[in-house]
């Protein structure tokens, strides 16, 4: 097998990383550890790919019934600061008044398969959001969420995400977003600096040429850092402040969401506009908001419960076998993922899985004789600039490992040379080191970029 050949005389010049610590996890959890694994043979396992199935064949169903409210919350405060926070009590009683209410929770999969035609969804249904990416998102509303089998969808704006120039005190960290999407949590892009799209003024527009780059810049290049960095797929988009125009709206579909969020409440139906679906944006004092929402319409939905608290350990790619190989540029639109494992030591057959970024998860094979994974695509890369992310229970403990290729077979869309490049992006060949524990000495595979903006924790106050 030439490959494997190929492998075999690239490994030889490797640095193996088999004696490196992993980094100071906790107990950390594979999503699909639990999953009966499929057995392809003796010595295969099959890893089954845990977000992001292929699509479905796309048969339009003749069920366009159907009803949603979205929601749209930020904060989670005993005390709330502001009217954009809401106390833990009084957002688990609205939990449980969904329930009371008969309304089925939805994940924002189902919503868009529905609106596809390739999926019924519950008469009453709801959709949960919560914006920004604040902690008490992970630590407060996760858990009561979790409680209640509720799905979510957590609406980013990547410069807010610890490490980013926006970051304050509040922030999730890139492994806390890793950790939730894991655990089945729905990403998307809330863009990158929250800023209004209208209005074209702005301190991080003088980086930019010209509005429609800046744009360009806060719609697509959220799209793909999300991508690159967590290795999803990303499809919608929560316009900041739920302000946008004509134009702000047109770029968003160019740059390939399916569908865009206002915080303009109101019934969601099978033919409302994809680019400005309203959601209600629950504060604290306007307890009206939610009662008026429910009264919109008139369920629990299903997300799968899981261990909380796994940070994963991460592993720099540097002396690993890896195809294609990190920095080449591939030619063609579904290349084979390959890593050789053998420099990380025994991992646990049908724990290994590989996202790609774009794309998401991918099936896997893993070979433990050889120690070869084999990832496949199933559909044909989105991004030039594409990021695997394979991670792989070692004796018990996850780790990450994540390299970058070139894909020139993609076509340059209009505005894509203007999406800067993930800032910030681990240097995979120069880090042979492990980070993912706050608490690990080790040189940060996902470095702290910028130090945050002083009074970087206005961040709090202001977005929505
Ligand atoms: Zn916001």
């Amino acid at each position: 097998m030439k490959f494997r050949t190929i492998l075999q005389l690239l490994f030889v010049g490797s640095v193996g990383l088999a004696g490196l610590p992993l980094g100071g996890c906790k107990k950390p959890m594979l999503p699909n550890a639990a999953k009966p694994v499929a057995e392809a043979g003796p010595a295969v396992a099959v890893a089954e790919p845990v977000a992001e199935p292929p699509p479905p064949p796309k048969i339009r169903h003749p069920d366009t019934k159907g009803s949603v409210i979205a929601l749209c919350y930020h904060r989670f405060e005993e005390k709330p600061k502001d009217s954009m926070a809401i106390t833990p009590a009084a957002f688990e009683a609205q939990m449980q008044s969904l329930k009371e209410s008969g309304f089925t929770v939805i994940p924002m999969q189902d919503f868009l398969a529905w609106r596809r035609g390739e999926k019924s969804i519950p008469e009453k249904s709801c959709l949960i959001s919560i914006d920004d990416g604040y902690r008490s998102g992970y630590d407060v509303a996760w858990p009561i969420l979790k409680k209640y089998g509720y799905p979510f969808t957590m609406f980013i704006y990547t410069a807010f995400v610890k490490g980013g120039a926006l970051a304050g005190g509040g922030s999730l960290s890139w492994a806390e977003l890793a950790e939730m999407r894991d655990a089945g949590v729905d990403i998307q892009s809330h863009t990158v600096n929250h800023q209004s799209l209208r209005v074209k003024k702005g301190k991080f527009q003088n980086q930019f040429a010209t509005y429609e780059e800046w744009l360009q810049s806060e719609i697509a290049g959220s799209k793909h850092q999300l991508e690159s960095r967590l290795g999803i797929s990303v499809g919608v988009l929560a316009y900041p402040y739920g302000i946008h125009s004509e134009q702000v709206r047109a770029m968003a579909l160019a740059a390939g969401y399916e569908a865009a969020f206002t915080t303009y409440g109101q019934r969601l139906t099978y033919h409302s506009p994809a680019d400005q679906l309203g959601r209600y944006a629950i504060e604290h004092n306007k307890p009206k908001i939610f009662t008026d929402a429910l009264a919109m319409i008139g369920g629990g939905g299903g997300m799968a419960e899981s261990t909380a608290a796994s940070v994963p350990g991460q592993i720099a790619a540097a002396g690993m076998v890896t195809v294609p190989m990190e920095g080449e540029v591939v030619h063609e639109l579904e290349p084979p993922i390959k890593a050789n494992l053998a420099a990380l030591g025994d991992v646990e057959p049908g724990t290994v899985e590989i996202r790609v970024s774009g794309v998401g998860a991918v099936p896997v094979k893993f070979d433990p004789a050889t120690k070869l994974a084999v990832g496949t695509l199933l559909q044909p890369l989105k991004d030039r600039q594409v990021t695997v992310i394979l991670s792989a229970l070692l004796r018990g403990k996850k780790v990450e490992v994540r390299w970058n290729f070139t894909c020139d077979a993609v076509a340059l869309p209009g505005g894509q040379a203007g999406v800067p490049a993930v800032p910030g992006a681990p240097a995979v060949h120069t880090a042979p080191a492990v980070a993912g524990g706050s608490h690990s000495a080790g040189a940060p595979v996902v470095p702290a970029a910028a130090a945050p903006l002083p009074g970087g924790g206005n961040a709090a106050a202001a977005p929505r």
